[in-house]
């Protein structure tokens, strides 16, 4: 099976993807704005008020050389990290410089700071460490998953009589508004890393051009992309992923966006037009994984009018969706295409998924636009796992790139418009800080 090498990635070490991100700076922007200068007068955002905070040089903790200067100064320092993926306690205070073996094993019996350490990394860590080197205060912060823009932080430090004393509170998180801008080189995976950015804007970019962009096969070295979404943050160490607020993609010249409205729970254009259209560009889910597997057999190429379909290769067992909202119409096997799932929709339209692996529904059966329907196989006549995709209008074949993007969007009413285009000119004017806004030059 020929997997792209991201596909089995390597431990997320934020540090360095930071590092490298901001080493790549040169060919593309990358910074963060507060909100506040998006939103003055937003309460979230709280100054920030510490007797010294070495966070700039986190660092120089690497080589030692904060250590260093410490021994010549008599003032505790403050060390901010955070958890990484694999860590435990003695690798998580080695990163942070500190060696402190009472301490360690004091830390270890903490049942708090056991299931801090088993979160993993988005859990921010601070510490402080005396003049002599030894730890007195170590604080754990972590996202609450239910509740955004708030955390959770396991303190534990010496009391008075030199015990380790556990305390647990929630802390509100700061908001920033992070604008980045990319270009594509070989995958839009490739470009997200090389900034230094979650797997799930990847994936969200994918997903909210999806009746657009084929991102598996629409792609062109040369699309730029530029984002501006939000971070919840602690101490300036991000703990909480946020919305992604506005995204600019230019795809073969042509520039698309997509702003968030939170009143609507969605994305629109910016002229209103829901991101949402009646049918998906593609079947499949864009995921790492999926993005980056290639056929085994050669690629037939632009072939949709003799061979009636278009195929995705994709391994074994990757989740096959609806594009659309319709009735099953055929669940089962089928001659050549194997097990087959055909669904009708409106208008005399048909889409049909074949090869799978497993069926997950059944004849007559309502199914929603992104509902699971099986998964992809090589059942029929197939040479290799991969998904076979057809696209009818009453009865004949036609060519399922034309599908999603002839299909009909919904548009805001009067009064959630005005409402929008407050959001719209505000996340315009942040697009075009970042450099990225080049709608207006590529609308005809
Ligand atoms: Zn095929």
């Amino acid at each position: 099976m020929d997997l792209h090498p991201q596909a089995s990635a390597s431990p997320r070490r934020p540090w360095r993807r930071r590092l490298a991100a901001t080493v790549a700076a040169s060919s593309v922007l990358v910074y963060a704005l507060t909100w506040a200068t998006l939103q003055p007068n937003d309460p979230s955002v709280t100054s920030r008020a510490e007797p010294l905070d070495f966070t700039d040089r986190v660092k120089d903790v690497f080589s030692g050389a904060l250590l260093t200067e410490l021994s010549t100064k008599a003032i505790p320092l403050y060390v901010n990290g955070r958890v990484e993926r694999g860590d435990n306690l003695s690798t998580l205070l080695q990163r942070l410089g500190i060696s402190d073996a009472p301490a360690m094993r004091a830390l270890e019996q903490s049942d708090g700071v056991r299931e801090a350490l088993a979160l993993g990394p988005k859990v921010g860590v601070k510490a402080v460490v005396s003049e002599t080197s030894t730890l007195q205060r170590i604080e754990f912060i972590w996202g609450d998953r239910k509740v955004v823009g708030t955390a959770q932080r396991l303190s534990v430090s010496h009391n008075d009589s030199g015990e380790w004393q556990t305390t647990r509170d929630a802390v509100e998180l700061e908001r920033y508004v992070r604008l980045v801008t990319g270009t594509i080189e070989s995958s839009l995976f490739a470009s997200t890393d090389a900034l230094g950015l979650d797997d799930r804007i990847a994936i969200e970019i994918a997903e909210v051009f999806s009746s657009e962009i084929d991102f598996r096969r629409d792609l062109r070295k040369g699309d730029r992309f530029t984002l501006a979404f939000e971070e919840w943050s602690h101490d300036g160490e991000v703990v909480q992923d946020g919305q992604v607020l506005a995204i600019e993609f230019v795809n073969k010249g042509k520039a698309l966006q997509a702003i968030w409205f939170d009143e609507k729970n969605e994305y629109f254009d910016a002229q209103g037009n829901s991101a949402k259209r009646e049918f998906l560009a593609s079947p499949m889910k864009f995921s790492r994984i999926s993005s980056g597997f290639k056929m085994r057999f050669h690629p037939i190429k632009k072939v949709w009018k003799r061979h009636l379909g278009v195929d995705y290769a994709a391994p074994t067992g990757t989740e096959v969706r609806s594009v659309g909202r319709g009735v099953v119409s055929y669940a089962g096997w089928k001659n050549g295409y194997g097990k087959v799932v055909i669904i009708r929709h409106n208008g005399g339209k048909e889409t049909l998924y074949a090869h799978l692996s497993r069926i997950q529904v059944r004849k007559g059966q309502r199914i929603e636009r992104e509902q699971n329907i099986g998964a992809v196989g090589s059942t029929g006549w197939a040479t290799g796992p991969h998904l076979h995709f057809e696209f009818r209008v009453n009865g004949q074949h036609k060519n399922p790139a034309l599908l999603a993007k002839q299909s009909k969007t919904i548009r805001l009413n009067a009064s959630e418009l005005a409402t929008f285009e407050r959001v719209s000119s505000e996340m315009q004017a942040a697009l075009a800080a970042a450099g990225g806004s080049s709608l207006a030059k590529s609308e005809p």
